[in-house]
């Protein structure tokens, strides 16, 4: 709010007054409105003048009615009003005060005292503005915290939830799979014989049942990988309390992924490193290098036809390395660039999807001391931009 702009509503039936007064006040720069009677102010307050100056005694509406009115409504409540009256009883200027005024001015009044009031409460009105945008930044501020709270209160729930799940799961997962597998072979020879003895079954039971089974068999085999994979997943994630930190090239995690995922680049991915020697972090290299491995996975599953190139480069910039991981798939829009990294966030759908990935990879950076987010979308593929405290 800049002083040129302060704005004073003017209210007196007596024009005489008002043209005195906008004389007295157009000096100091204000820009003046009038208003001839009470029902008038009414009005032209709703465009919210920075403050009023109110004759008590007039016709109709008098000056604590219009204060009275003001106050009453939410939009020009906050105007400042200051009474100019003839009328010096203390019990009405008591009056005035408590239904709202500010200030209250005895006619005959003395200009510089008057201009020194109307400056007085016009810098505290900007003081209160400012102050109550203050308190809405710190609102806001306070809304936001509270989420990321909340939001890593969640994360740490689905991390111990995870190691109970991997804990729990594992064991009964690994001899429904294993079981699965020996019915498999089982049925493998028993098929023939009880082909064989079909006609014996005077129910049809068997008839019905014998070509359904390998089926059933395959189902519950590709239940439990599907499992097992959410699994294998979540164990990462649960070995979080685990350090193993050492001193370590990074080249040397980036190219462990690049051999771990070199069974899904046979159609046609190439992975080009350019990770200079000399980079080194500390570092718990099996989990850099599942950063990598989520990264190359999700940049292959984006490529057609599974063809395509990841390119990855470091840079060192003071005490960090910058890494830059893109690939030439579909790209990731704008809007999607928080999400996914949300736990189970996924497009893939629920077969192929767990969207734990880069939830995964998040926090593994995080807990080496970094960062990481996505660059925006530049209609070429994805680009994650990587940044990780370097080993001096
Ligand atoms: P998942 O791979 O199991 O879906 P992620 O957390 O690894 O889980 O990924 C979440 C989602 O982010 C993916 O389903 C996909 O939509 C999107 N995504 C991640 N990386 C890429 C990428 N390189 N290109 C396009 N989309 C991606």
């Amino acid at each position: 709010m800049s002083l040129e702009k302060q704005t004073i509503l003017v209210i007196d039936d007596e024009q005489l007054n008002r043209k005195l007064l906008r004389a007295q006040l157009s000096v100091m720069g204000y820009v003046i409105w009038e208003a001839a009677s009470g029902s008038e102010a009414l009005e032209i307050a709703k465009e919210k003048p920075d403050l009023i100056l109110l004759d008590v005694m007039m016709p109709n509406m008098d000056g604590f009615e219009v204060c009275r009115l003001l106050k009453e409504s939410e939009a020009t409540r906050g105007i400042p009003v200051i009474y100019l009256s003839a009328i010096r009883d203390a019990k009405s200027k008591v009056h005035g005060l408590a239904l709202g005024g500010v200030d209250y001015v005895s006619k005959p009044y003395d200009g510089p005292e008057l201009l020194a009031r109307v400056k007085t409460h016009l810098t505290l009105r900007r003081q209160e503005e400012e102050l109550s945008l203050y308190a809405g930044k710190l609102e806001q501020m306070v809304q936001e915290r509270t989420q990321q709270l909340v939001h890593a209160d969640r994360l740490a729930t689905i991390g111990t939830f995870a190691a109970a799940i991997v804990h729990e799961v594992n064991n009964p997962l690994t001899s429904i799979g294993g079981g699965a597998e020996l019915l498999k072979l089982f049925w493998n020879e028993a098929e023939p014989l009880l082909d064989r003895h079909m006609n014996e079954d005077q129910t049809g039971k068997l008839a019905k049942g014998l070509p359904r089974v390998g089926g059933y068999l395959e189902g519950i085999l590709e239940g439990q990988r599907r499992i097992a994979q959410i699994v294998n997943t979540l164990r990462t994630y649960s070995q979080r309390g685990e350090t193993g930190m050492a001193p370590c090239l990074l080249a040397d995690p980036a190219n462990d992924a690049v051999r771990l995922v070199q069974h899904r680049c046979k159609h046609g991915v190439s992975i080009d490193i350019s990770i200079p020697d000399e980079l080194r972090i500390s570092c718990n290299r099996r989990k850099i290098s599942q950063i990598f491995i989520n990264l190359f996975t999700n940049a292959i599953d984006a490529m057609p036809d599974q063809r395509g190139t990841i390119h990855v480069d470091a840079v060192p910039a003071n005490c960090y390395v910058n890494i830059k991981i893109k690939d030439s798939g579909c790209g990731i829009p704008d809007a999607m660039s928080e999400t996914i990294f949300d736990p189970f966030f996924t497009t893939k759908g629920e077969e192929r999807g767990t969207g734990l990935g880069l939830y995964i990879v998040r926090n593994i950076i995080e807990e080496h001391g970094g960062k990481i987010r996505l660059a925006p979308y530049d209609g070429a593929g994805a680009e994650f931009h990587i940044e990780l405290p370097l080993l001096q």
